[in-house]
């Protein structure tokens, strides 16, 4: 009933939104006529967009995959001649900028200066240079969109209402581009896979410490990026967004990854974005990613006034270096397809770091009037300007070989599904088929023991490999590594990565042992069975002069005899994706 009545009342909202919030010709957002202290909601947002569309040429708003709150997640496409053909804009050298917002609604400043950017393009107060192509999800995280309350984000400086967090299922969807649990994961990879944009760019705010910036910056890690787009980002894409943001007006500074400790002033480590955000996740199909963080604790006019200058920054830089940017990506494309080995495990490099100029506030500890403890505060009427180090190195402590192909069998449907919206190339065996393979075998893992994002991942992973002659079943994949998403692969594949799917409990099936034995059944057989094989009989007993507890413990002993026996179950914490290596 109650989602009944919502449905309702929403459709009731929309079309009242769409009469109300625009006079079309005027183009006008709730943004601009609240002088800056509103944001729409989201029947608003949309039906804005879908005037705008009939207005213009240059404006193709698509409905794309479901989402979780039951809505189709929107794509907005501006173009010189609003032509939404991927393949012929590719074909006719232009460069695609994609631009996500609201996928924390709680941060809407995306969602409305996305909004003033179009309109300004269509007002041709903005010229959208010719080889560009803007795609725009106007609201990404449409369910925490429509959970709009005042109340949310208690330190942050407006709008006076804007949406939740959460999506539809409470997930927090900058950590489900890998996973996928959330349709609207699912809907984005589907746009990103089709897209396959030049520059990507998530809209956000940041909270933490506070300082004098508008605006900062999180440039995907360049490290991670490998040698020829990470040289690039690093020396030329994000210097020159530094550069043309000043001549807007605004001191850029990289996101300010400072969580209390020492002081401010002494620096921080840079922003690790791996896969499982939305930078991360873009960063390993060799595209150019950002995450722009306004400050919280700004008026929300100037946030939305300050992402609409770095969004021009963005289109200025990618226009004038379109070439340079297509040969970079092509280039990377090329070196992530003849790869002999990828890292997996990266950590902070403390000796690298270069000076930034930050704008901070003074800081200082004072006595809290909640718990009359000390308690941090910041000063504003004493700023400072300071060249403080930023440490934005990692470097890799681990790396795979790449194999000549992985092999899935097909009940890791979950996983397939996966790779397939990913567009992963894959072939099914026609007939049954051996296959000489290397295995992982987990040796050691640690759980969360409590839930993140709805998982308790998996971390500290130890394999060893064994080499085996395995028989497939017909309909089993074969996934060969000679594609551009040879790097996704070994991410989401490769057990020890970060975020892969056995990291995020999609192989958790091989955890548990699925047969046992009555032990008073096994202790004849097993006596029995000791007799024709010395090798276990020998361990067993070594291990009895080793370990008393163990000796002392008749169960233990016959488990002993149990897990070498031909009785006990091969699949047990066998890794199923096998390394094709010859
Ligand atoms: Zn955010």
């Amino acid at each position: 009933m109650r989602s009944l009545f919502t449905c309702c009342v929403l459709l009731t909202s929309f079309f009242l939104a769409s009469c109300v919030v625009l006079s079309a010709q005027s183009g006008s957002t709730k943004f601009e006529k609240s002088g800056g202290t509103q944001t729409p909601a989201y029947p608003e947002i949309i039906s804005w967009w879908q005037q705008l569309d009939q207005q213009s040429g240059k404006v193709r708003m698509l409905s794309m995959g479901m989402t979780d709150a039951g809505f189709p997640l929107h794509l907005v496409i501006i173009s010189e001649n609003g032509d939404s053909d991927f393949e012929a804009v590719r074909k006719r050298n232009k460069r695609i900028i994609l631009i996500n917002n609201g996928i924390h609604p709680g941060e809407p400043d995306g969602i409305d200066a996305s909004m003033l950017l179009a309109r300004d393009i269509v007002a041709k107060k903005y010229t959208l240079p010719a080889n560009i192509v803007l795609a725009i999800i106007p609201v990404y995280n449409i369910g925490g969109c429509l959970n709009r309350s005042a109340d949310y984000r208690v330190d942050q400086n407006g709008p006076e209402e804007f949406g939740f967090r959460g999506n539809s299922q409470n997930l927090d969807l900058n950590r489900d581009f890998i996973k996928a649990d959330s349709r609207d994961a699912r809907a984005f990879t589907e746009i990103f896979q089709l897209l396959n944009p030049d520059v990507f760019v998530d809209n956000h705010v940041s909270n933490g410490a506070d300082y004098q910036h508008v605006m900062t910056l999180i440039t995907s890690q360049h490290n991670k990026l490998g040698e020829v787009m990470g040289e690039f980002m690093h020396n030329q894409f994000e210097p020159a967004l530094f550069t043309i943001m000043k001549d807007k007006g605004y001191d850029l500074a990289p996101y300010v990854n400072f969580w209390g400790g020492s002081k401010v002033e002494d620096g921080w480590q840079e922003f690790w974005d791996s896969p499982r955000y939305g930078s991360g996740y873009a960063a390993l199909w060799n595209c150019f990613s950002f995450i722009p963080e306004t400050h919280m604790l700004k008026p929300y006019l100037q946030r939305v006034q300050s992402t609409y200058a770095l969004m021009q920054s963005f289109i200025e830089f990618t226009s004038a270096n379109s070439e340079k940017i297509r040969d970079t990506r092509e280039r990377a494309r090329q070196a992530t397809m003849a790869a002999s080995s990828f890292p997996v495990k990266w950590m902070a490099d403390k000796e690298k770091f270069r000076k930034i100029t930050f704008r901070g506030y003074e800081s200082g500890s004072r006595i809290s009037n909640v718990s009359g403890l000390p308690r941090l505060y910041y000063d504003r009427t004493k700023p400072f300007v300071m060249d403080i180090p930023f440490y934005d190195g990692y470097k890799s402590t681990g790396s795979v070989t790449a194999p000549k192909a992985y092999i899935i069998p097909q009940g890791w449907w979950k996983v397939i599904e996966l790779l397939r919206l990913n567009k992963v190339s894959m072939r099914s065996f026609r007939a049954d088929t051996t296959i000489e393979v290397e295995v992982y075998h987990i040796d050691e893992y640690k759980s969360a023991p409590r839930p993140y994002e709805g998982h308790h991942p998996n971390t500290d992973v130890k394999l060893h490999t064994t080499v085996e002659k395995v028989t497939y079943r017909k309909g089993d994949y074969y996934i060969p590594m000679n594609q551009p998403a040879n790097r996704f692969l070994v991410e989401t594949l490769e057990p020890q990565a970060e975020d892969s799917y056995f990291s995020w409990n999609f192989f958790d099936g091989i955890l548990g042992q699925k047969e046992g034995y009555s032990a008073y059944a096994f202790e004849d057989i097993a006596a029995d069975y000791l007799k024709s094989q010395p090798a276990i009989r020998e361990g067993l007993e070594k291990r009895r002069a080793a370990d008393s507890s163990f000796a002392k413990s008749a169960s233990a002993q016959l488990n002993y005899v149990y897990q070498q026996s031909k009785w006990f179950e091969p699949s047990y914490l066998r890794y199923p994706v096998t390394r094709v290596v010859k």
